[in-house]
C-alpha cells in the first residue's frame, strides 16, 4: 500500500520532494490550520512540525517531522513507514498540481515543445491540470542525483 500525505505550510520543500518521488501529497495552502486537517481523508498521513497540532490530532495518522533538513525529513518518513526505493515513482506526478502525469501522443505536441526536443524524444507526459509537458531529461540531473543520494543515505553500506 502506497501512503499518501498532507503537509503543513512549513513543509513546502518536503512536499515538492514527496511529489517528485511520486507520492500523493496535499499541501496546506488555501485551506489552513484545523480546516485543512479536517478536510483530509482518514488514511492520509499528516506531516507536521507543530507540536500543538501533533498533540491535538493525536488520534489521526500523522508524523511529527523532527528535522529542519530535507534529507533527514525524508529519511524519517521512509524509516517510520518502512518505505523502500521500489515504492517510489520518481517523476510520475506534477510538482505543482500533485496529479499523476499522463502519456500523450507525440503528434499532439507538435509546436508545443522545442523542435530539438520533439525530434530527439518519443515519449512525452503531460499534467492533466496545468498541461505542463514532461519528457525524459526535462528533470534536472541534480534531482536524479539527489534521489540517488537519498537512497544511498537511507540504506547506508548495506545497499
Ligand atoms: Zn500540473
Amino acid at each position: 500500500m502506497i501512503p499518501c500525505f498532507a503537509a503543513e505550510k512549513t513543509l513546502g520543500r518536503l512536499t515538492k520532494w514527496l511529489r517528485l518521488l511520486g507520492f500523493d501529497t496535499l499541501f496546506e495552502s488555501e485551506l489552513s490550520g484545523k480546516r485543512f486537517i479536517d478536510s483530509l481523508e482518514s488514511d492520509r498521513i499528516l506531516l507536521t512540525r507543530t507540536r500543538r497540532i501533533y498533540q491535538q490530532f493525536a488520534t489521526r495518522k500523522l508524523i511529527f517531522v523532527e528535522s529542519d533538513h530535507l534529507e533527514f525529513q525524508l529519511n524519517q518518513i521512509f524509516r517510520e513507514l518502512g518505505l523502500k526505493a521500489a515504492q517510489t515513482r520518481p517523476f510520475s506526478r506534477c510538482l505543482q498540481c500533485n496529479l499523476p502525469i499522463v502519456t500523450v501522443e507525440k503528434t499532439a505536441l507538435l509546436g508545443q515543445v522545442p523542435d530539438y526536443i520533439f525530434e530527439t524524444h518519443d515519449h512525452f507526459n503531460q499534467c492533466p491540470k496545468c498541461e505542463r509537458i514532461f519528457w525524459p531529461g526535462s528533470h534536472t540531473c541534480r534531482s536524479l542525483e539527489k534521489i540517488r543520494q537519498l537512497f544511498d543515505y537511507k540504506t547506508g553500506s548495506n545497499a
